[in-house]
């Protein structure tokens, strides 16, 4: 049996997969188990955000590899106290819970809101509001958290407690808080419900309405964050202070983790066994994300994002089939008038790993990509568009 084969005989079919079993690859070039090339704009969807294989990176992950792989959480860690320093000093942030990923991270945003809240209000002040056409995560709390009726199927009783608002409205978030909100929780630019960038006045509105009846505000910035947006977080581009912000994705250059920061105020509302996990803060994924932090925090590295990200897109607004551009940094929509899922599918085969959101393309490059693989995708793009005509 080949890759595939086995695949569909052994592995649950939680995926519709594209016909490609990747083998290898570097920077932002893939090859395939037969050899062949595909420039990826997708980057395992904003994970890879130094590319594929960076040298240093590399280095970083193997030389801990082998000197301590793992400890459990009983135990300090030098990796994670420093990632943890890190995040805090470039954030103005209080304190740092690790976990493995997107998912969990909003997990623990959730955790600490309910129970800062419970603390200070006792029970019954618990619930969360989100915005329509988010995407929070696959547990069945961050399925809840997720404001979009199609995630809330089959795997009932869902976790109660969120009210959801719509996005960009802000009448519709006054009507939805009540005295029963401890927390807004809401991705600055939302990635899975089709690269809606959020209105700056909303969003400060939106923070000072929380922060006027001590309800918390908790970013995602899972897929936003990590320079993603030309920024370190996506909320700087908006002068706002959280209180919870939770990263993932980009974070560990392609290893698993997930982290929960919190300001001041919310840094001792967990204490020993409120929460817990086996893998987070482990040494070797902290080693790769300790090596990505300091390379994508510099100043130098965030203004070429912001340049490469101008760059795609005025090549991108050359394409006639191109009806329109959302973009901030490298966090890519591009919508066109044809079927994306069907484009994206066609790119694939013409060696252009490209994803989609909502009907619109996407596009997440891993944020080292070069000018050459820019103009070699959006080359494969522009026929793949006209193929279709
Ligand atoms: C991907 C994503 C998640 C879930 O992350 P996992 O690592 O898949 O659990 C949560 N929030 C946002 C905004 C995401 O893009």
């Amino acid at each position: 049996m080949n890759t595939k084969e086995k695949d569909l005989k052994y592995i649950m079919h939680t995926y519709g997969r594209y016909d490609v079993a990747l083998a290898k690859g570097k920077g932002a070039t893939a090859y395939d188990e037969d050899g062949k090339k595909y420039i990826d704009v997708s980057s395992g969807i904003g994970v890879n955000s130094l590319g594929y294989c960076d040298e240093g990176w590399v280095k970083a992950v193997t030389e801990q590899a082998g000197t301590i792989q793992h400890m459990s959480n009983y135990f300090y860690s030098s990796q994670a106290s420093n990632l943890a320093e890190k995040l805090c000093n470039l954030t103005g942030m209080a304190k740092v819970c690790f976990g493995n990923s997107g998912a969990e991270a909003n997990e623990c945003a959730i955790k600490i809101a309910r129970k800062y809240s419970f603390d200070k209000y006792g029970e019954g002040r618990n619930e969360i509001i989100t915005l329509k056409n988010s995407f929070h995560g696959r547990t069945v709390t961050t399925l809840s958290a997720t404001g979009q009726d199609v995630f809330h199927n089959y795997f009932f009783p869902f976790t109660e407690g969120f009210a959801y608002a719509e996005a960009n409205n802000l009448d519709a978030l006054k009507n939805a808080v009540s005295d029963k909100t401890c927390a807004v929780m809401l991705e600055v630019i939302q990635g899975e419900g089709g690269v809606n960038i959020l209105d700056k006045d909303y969003v400060q509105s939106l923070v000072k309405l929380c922060h006027d009846s001590d309800i918390l505000v908790i970013v995602d910035e899972v897929q936003t964050g990590i320079g993603r947006t030309g920024k370190l977080f996506a909320y700087e581009n908006y002068d706002i202070t959280p209180d919870l912000v939770t990263v993932a994705k980009g974070l560990g250059g392609g290893l698993p983790i997930g982290l929960c920061m919190c300001a001041d105020k919310l840094k001792d509302v967990m204490s020993p066994s409120t929460h817990g996990t086996t893998f987070g803060a482990n040494p070797v994924v902290c080693a790769g994300a300790n090596y990505v932090i300091d390379r994508v925090s510099a100043k130098e590295f965030l203004d070429e994002v912001n340049a490469k990200g101008e760059y795609l897109e005025s090549k991108l607004k050359e394409l006639e089939q191109v009806k329109s551009v959302r973009r901030m940094g490298l966090m890519v929509g591009i919508e066109i008038d044809s079927d994306a899922h069907d484009i994206a599918a066609k790119c694939v085969g013409n060696g252009l790993l490209i994803i989609t959101a909502k009907d619109l393309l996407r596009m997440l490059p891993p944020l080292t990509i070069t000018k050459q693989e820019i103009d070699e995708a959006i080359s494969i793009l522009k026929s793949t568009l006209e193929e279709c005509k």
